[in-house]
């Protein structure tokens, strides 16, 4: 049986919702990873620093005793978002990012952003304090193909946004395509990229053979084969330009499997067992550290984490538990369609 010790992960991105849920999510990241950053997609949204206080609060919460568990909060940035308060809300340490979502680009965000240049004093005022933009990279005109809209995103309004303010420190969020990888590995310093577990894994025929599957339906959606051989070759090649964002979010099942189902892949339980046996897949499982636990800390300028976790390659695959339950509902746990041989342990 193999070994190997990695200092604990952090989790660049993910979605807990709220109420009564956080209790049943949020531990399934607290056992994993040490610290998260929480996606402020809310309903309404998490548009203050005030709002964002009181959301750890309740996410706190729901983190058991026994996990040390950093939730890293963020503001939902609006073409009305007060400049002052979210200056405030950074200094003051309320929060840790702002996240642009596109108006319309996934779940709840019917409030995003219209037009990139009306918000550019909030921007300016970002860069100027060293506060991180995280960003949904999707176009939302219902005219461009949904397979294509990363593309014209990053041709259309990150190149825009990195050129106007190259000191502004930017995360393109669970990027989908070669053109992002390309994009990211030739810019500057301040532009770096997280990549999900789903999307490392699955190529967009997952979502469709042999009949409809609603629990591998996200946004951005799955993308060819060689967008995703991009992407593995990205995260296992050790360019510190790139690291985890989970992305994990949770719709219980039947809102999922629905004539309309909602977009998301719960993942967070089997996410680092899963990018393990990705890495080791291709010779790189010495790469896996630098993408789950260091990478991300160094783009983000903070200290990486003391503590260390043990992962035990099994001689057979490892069982995934289908789901979690919630209140007499599920959600489904993503399982990647191969056999995962890695187990986490302490
Ligand atoms: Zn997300």
């Amino acid at each position: 049986m193999k070994t190997i010790e990695i200092i604990k992960p952090d989790d660049w991105h993910v979605h807990f919702r709220d109420g009564e849920i956080l209790k049943a999510v949020v531990p399934e990241t607290s056992k994993h990873f040490t610290r998260a950053i929480v996606m402020p997609n809310l309903m309404p949204p998490v548009l203050t620093g005030l709002d964002a206080l009181k959301y750890k609060l309740r996410i706190q919460e729901a983190i058991p005793q026994s996990d040390s568990f950093t939730p890293l909060m963020t503001l939902y940035l609006t073409e009305k978002t007060d400049l002052k308060d979210l200056e405030k809300s950074y200094i003051e340490g309320l929060v840790f990012a702002a996240k642009l979502y596109p108006a319309g680009a996934t779940t709840n965000s019917d409030s995003g952003v219209k037009n990139i240049k009306n918000i550019m004093p909030l921007l300016e005022c970002m860069s100027e304090i060293g506060m991180p933009l995280l960003i949904h990279g999707e176009v939302t005109d219902k005219n461009i193909d949904i397979f294509d809209r990363e593309k014209i995103f990053i041709d259309t309004v990150l190149d825009f946004i990195c050129k106007e303010l190259p000191e502004l420190k930017i995360t393109l969020e669970h990027i989908t395509t070669k053109d992002a990888t390309s994009y990211v590995k030739e810019s500057g310093k301040n532009l770096s990229a997280t990549i999900t577990p789903h999307h490392l894994a699955l190529n967009r025929n997952a979502i469709f053979v042999g009949g409809i599957k609603p629990h591998y339906y996200c946004l951005p959606i799955l993308k060819r084969e060689n967008h995703r051989e991009a992407l593995v070759n990205a995260a296992t090649s050790g360019n510190d330009k790139f690291f985890l964002g989970t992305d994990t979010a949770p719709h219980l099942v039947d809102t999922k499997e629905n004539a309309c189902g909602c977009a998301g892949v719960f993942n967070s339980t089997y996410s680092i067992s899963i990018l393990a046996e990705i890495f080791d897949n291709k010779n790189s499982i010495d790469k896996l550290e630098k993408f789950t636990s260091l990478n991300g800390a160094k783009h983000y300028n903070i200290p990486v984490n003391s503590e260390k976790i043990k992962l035990v390659k099994l001689n057979k695959p490892v069982l995934f538990r289908k789901s979690l339950e919630f209140k007499g509902d599920k959600i489904i746990i993503f399982e990647p369609g191969f056999p995962v041989f890695w187990e986490t342990c302490c």
